[in-house]
Order: structure tokens, then C-alpha cells, then sequence
């Protein structure tokens, strides 16, 4: 399923055509480099693919993109725009959007309520008082919810859904937001096979008007999502190319997929 992606554009293109570029990307604690002058560039509706062994600093680029951890060097543009002196919630705003490992959805609200309260018009207090349940919230919810497969289910207790469905309800309460970039942190962890292709078929829906960095460890997900795969390895890019030209790579095969 993964589409031919071309990256290459030519003599002409600059920075400036990539919607994410991180480079020379560092991150030192105590004197470890969990992320070790890193550079990777992420295209405008593409679907990238973090890959590595555990502990490859996966994670913590994507805690420095979203300004959860302070990088020691290096530059990280959106459109353009330097993120790393921003905050996190000034990243948010600038259209990256972030899902962690576990759910961190409301539990014992419904879908549509978790849903409504993503919506960005409920975020602040003076929103928050004008907020009505106007046609506009109600026809978002819905259309989100479709997406997510769970248009069934709005009125469901969040509590009582499965694993899969309360990780797809937290993808809804990104995209409701509309961020240009969604970045999701191992999103198909302790699906069932079937929650794991509809999680492919949701990824490949959104990114018609959305870009999506994922990091993830299940190959046959890889397979039906990845535009490109970066492979990282102790804080550096191993390797970086399509699903084909990583998967044989000598140097990925002895340090991750020979395992
Ligand atoms: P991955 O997601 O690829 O498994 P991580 O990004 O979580 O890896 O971690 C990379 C390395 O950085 C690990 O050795 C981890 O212990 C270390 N690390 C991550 N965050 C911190 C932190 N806040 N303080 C110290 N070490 C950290
Ligand atoms: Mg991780």
C-alpha cells in the first residue's frame, strides 16, 4: 500500500519545501546522547516512520519536537519556523500535535464529550464560557468520529471501550484539532490484527490533508503506512529510504530487524 513517494525535487527545491526539518538535532543528559546530531526532513502529506532498537532515542525526538525536552543543539523547523525556542503549547498552536504512548483520554466521559472538549473553540476560559453546542462543534464530532470508526459509539462511555478504540479516540482529539503534523508514539501497541489494519486505513485517510511522523515496531503496519523509514540506532540516523531499501540494509538487518 505504501505509495511512491518522491522526495527528490530537484536542483530548485530548498528548506523551505519541507514541511518539517530537523537538523543537527542533539540531546544530552548528563552527558548522554539519547539524540546525536540528527538531521531528517519530513514532506508535506507524508506518512514517515520511525523505526530502531529500544532505547535508539525514538521517543525523545519526538519529545524534543514537541518541546517536551529542551534540545542542547541543532534546529528544528516547521514551515520554516524554529520550534526550539518555542513551548509546548505555543507548538501545539503552531499545528504539532502529539500522542503519547498511553491513552490520555477522559474516562468517564463519552466519546462525544471527549471529542467536543478537544475541539479547539473549548480551550480557553473565555472559549470555554461562549462554547455552545452549536451545529458547527456537533458536525466535527461527528465527521471525526467516522474517521475513527467510532460514529457508533458517541455516546458510549470512554471507560468501556477496548484498547484499540481508546486509542483511536485519542487520535480523534488531535485531528479534531487540526494540526498539520500528527506525531504518534507506537499507536498500534497491544492491538488486536484487525484494530492494527484499521489503524493503516485511518493513517492513509488523514494524510490527505496532514503529514504524520510514527513510531512503531509491528513491520506489517510499517508496510501499509511508511512513505519513508528513518532508522535510528543510538541517537543517528542508520538508515533512511523507503520500506524496500531499509528493510535491506545490512547495517538495519544486524543492529534492529535481525533480531
Ligand atoms: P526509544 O523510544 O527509541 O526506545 P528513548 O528516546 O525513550 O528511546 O530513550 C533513548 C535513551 O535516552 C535511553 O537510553 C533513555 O534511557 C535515555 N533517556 C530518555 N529520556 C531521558 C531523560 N529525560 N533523562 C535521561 N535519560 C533519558
Ligand atoms: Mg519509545
Amino acid at each position: 500500500m505504501s505509495a511512491a513517494f518522491a522526495l527528490n525535487k530537484g536542483p530548485e527545491a530548498s528548506q523551505q519545501d519541507f514541511l518539517l526539518s530537523v537538523e543537527d538535532l542533539t540531546v544530552s543528559f548528563d552527558g548522554f546522547k539519547a539524540v546525536d546530531s540528527l538531521s531528517f526532513y519530513v514532506e508535506e502529506n507524508e506518512i514517515r516512520v520511525i523505526i530502531g532498537p529500544n532505547g535508539a532515542g525514538k521517543t525523545t525526538v519526538l519529545d524534543l519536537i514537541c518541546g517536551r525536552t529542551q534540545s542542547t543543539k541543532g534546529s528544528i523547523k516547521f514551515r520554516g519556523k524554529e520550534l526550539t525556542a518555542l513551548k509546548e503549547h505555543q507548538i501545539v498552536h503552531s499545528g504539532v500535535g502529539r500522542k503519547f504512548q498511553n491513552p490520555s483520554i477522559y474516562e468517564d466521559l463519552t466519546v462525544f464529550e471527549n471529542l467536543e472538549l478537544s475541539f479547539p473553540r473549548g480551550r480557553n476560559v473565555v472559549g470555554a464560557l461562549l462554547f455552545k453546542r452549536d451545529h458547527e462543534v456537533i458536525s466535527r464530532v461527528e465527521e471525526v468520529a467516522e474517521m475513527i470508526f467510532l460514529k457508533d459509539l458517541l455516546q458510549t462511555e470512554a471507560a468501556i471501550l477496548s484498547h484499540g478504540q481508546k486509542q483511536w479516540l485519542e487520535i480523534g482529539m488531535l485531528l479534531i484539532q487540526s494540526p498539520e503534523l500528527l506525531m504518534l508514539d507506537e499507536p498500534v501497541a497491544g492491538m488486536s490484527v484487525s484494530e492494527r489494519i484499521k489503524t493503516a486505513e485511518l493513517l492513509n485517510k488523514i494524510i490527505k490533508d496532514h503529514s504524520v511522523i510514527v513510531i512503531e515496531h509491528d513491520m506489517k503496519f510499517v508496510k501499509d503506512i511508511a512513505h519513508r523509514v528513518t532508522v535510528l540506532h543510538q541517537g543517528k540516523v542508520l538508515s533512511e529510504g523507503s520500506m524496500e531499501h531499509v528493510q535491506n540494509d545490512p547495517k538495519v538487518v544486524e543492529v534492529y530487524l535481525g533480531h
